[in-house]
């Protein structure tokens, strides 16, 4: 495997501008800073992680496959990735982290080839084990009809603490309710122009821009060629119940059910392309729950019968990009990109941080040559392939 050699002779930037403050913003400004570079981080909300980032709960999704391709490669380098990085940015505390567990259940045929074909290779019992339905039952808590993929480290974090304990490095500085209207070269790095929420207008200069404002990139003239999907999906937020509280582990199928924290489960989450709604839809809940009822009909069971138009949610937009591979790195100079993480920013956003910073700065990369191929936004303006 070929690996990019080290440059060391390349000189950082003293000053950057990231735009977006979800989590691959966040990322890219904490990574950034930790290089000594002075960052303004933007993001035209009032306050961080407001779009896909703001769920109550995420959890970390590592959906391995059994080819040796680059994306197969780059869940697992990135999943590794996130652990170390969330010990050091987010440490496990029950509160916005916690390291349950996480199953993936062979619930449908699909399930059962992707498990099966995973079970014949071998793997190191910290990263995943392979367990039956009984198995299933008493690491979860809650009776499983399906065995599957154990994740001993797996889990749920916080997304919002998660962001701002990433954007509160003293070299950051956020400029929030300031809307990125238009990005203009200069004779020594980037300029950004815009509006505030009154309607003032605003300007921010750096020697370097790094754009993570998800689907929304494509109004910038620079990335109106990049394929970005806008993705709904919504989330339901479901009271416990006696029997549902002894569930002590995330479990997975088609969607996914979190332990009850401060006594509610998160359930989720609803896919539909092309739906940039951020109402919340009964429809949707009753959706969540049918997949339950699929993967994990006991749970559904233990939650008991409840009309779901009394259910809290949250819905937001999902970016996603051709073959399900983010976009991250160079896209023109002094202009890189970390967007496109699709249905897993949580594991994604940290090793694409650090690849762009590596890129930025002439360090040493944290992937092989092949996968940055494939991040690359410079070789991925018109490909298509096909989601796995
Ligand atoms: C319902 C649902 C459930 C999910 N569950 C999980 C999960 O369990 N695990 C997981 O890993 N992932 C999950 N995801 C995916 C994950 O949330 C995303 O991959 C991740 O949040 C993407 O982060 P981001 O920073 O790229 O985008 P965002 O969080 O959307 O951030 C983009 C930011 O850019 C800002 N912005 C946009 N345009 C401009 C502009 N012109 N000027 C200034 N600011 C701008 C926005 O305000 C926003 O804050 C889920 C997503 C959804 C929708």
């Amino acid at each position: 495997m070929q690996y990019q050699t080290y440059q060391s002779d390349k000189t950082s930037p003293r000053t950057a501008i990231v735009i977006g403050g979800g989590i691959a913003g966040c990322a890219a400004a904490y990574a950034l800073a930790q290089q000594g570079i002075v960052v303004t981080l933007i993001d035209r909300a009032p306050h961080l992680a407001s779009g896909a980032s703001g769920n109550p709960r995420g959890i970390l999704h590592a959906r391995f496959g059994a080819g040796d391709n680059p994306l197969h490669q780059f869940v697992l380098a990135a999943y590794q990735h996130a652990l170390r990085w969330l010990d050091e940015v987010l440490p496990v505390d029950g509160v916005a982290r916690a390291q349950c567990g996480l199953l993936q259940l062979a619930c449908n045929a699909v399930e059962v080839k992707r498990i099966g074909r995973l079970a014949q290779q071998t793997w190191p019992p910290h990263l995943m084990q392979f367990v039956d339905e009984k198995q299933a039952t008493e690491l979860t808590g809650i009776e499983m009809q399906f065995g599957g993929a154990w994740f001993p480290t797996g889990g749920w974090v916080v997304p919002p603490v998660l962001c701002a304990k990433l954007a509160s490095d003293v070299r950051i500085t956020q400029r929030l309710g300031h809307h990125a209207e238009s990005l203009v070269k200069t004779a020594t790095g980037w300029q950004v122009l815009g509006q505030t929420a009154q309607g003032l207008a605003w300007q921010e200069e750096a020697d370097v821009l790094v754009v993570c404002c998800a689907h929304t990139a494509k109004n910038f003239e620079q990335f109106a060629h990049l394929k970005l999907t806008p993705v709904r999906g919504q989330i339901s937020v479901v009271a416990q119940t006696q029997e549902s509280q002894a569930l002590h582990a995330v479990v997975c199928g088609d969607g996914y059910c979190a332990p009850s924290v401060n006594n509610e489960h998160v359930l989720g989450a609803t896919h539909a392309f092309e739906d940039e709604s951020k109402e919340v839809r009964s429809a949707d809940h009753a959706e969540n729950l049918a997949h339950l009822n699929a993967y994990a009909p006991s749970l559904r069971q233990a939650l008991g019968e409840r009309a779901t138009q009394d259910w809290q949610g949250r819905a937001s937009v999902r970016c996603s990009a051709p073959g399900s591979m983010p976009l991250v790195g160079r896209v023109a100079d002094g202009l890189y990109c970390s967007l496109g993480h699709g249905t897993r920013g949580l594991l994604t956003a940290g090793i694409s941080a650090e690849v762009l910073v590596a890129e930025l700065c002439g360090l040493s990369t944290p992937l092989p040559q092949n996968i940055l191929d494939e991040l690359t936004p410079l070789r991925r303006v018109s490909t298509t392939r096909p989601r796995v």
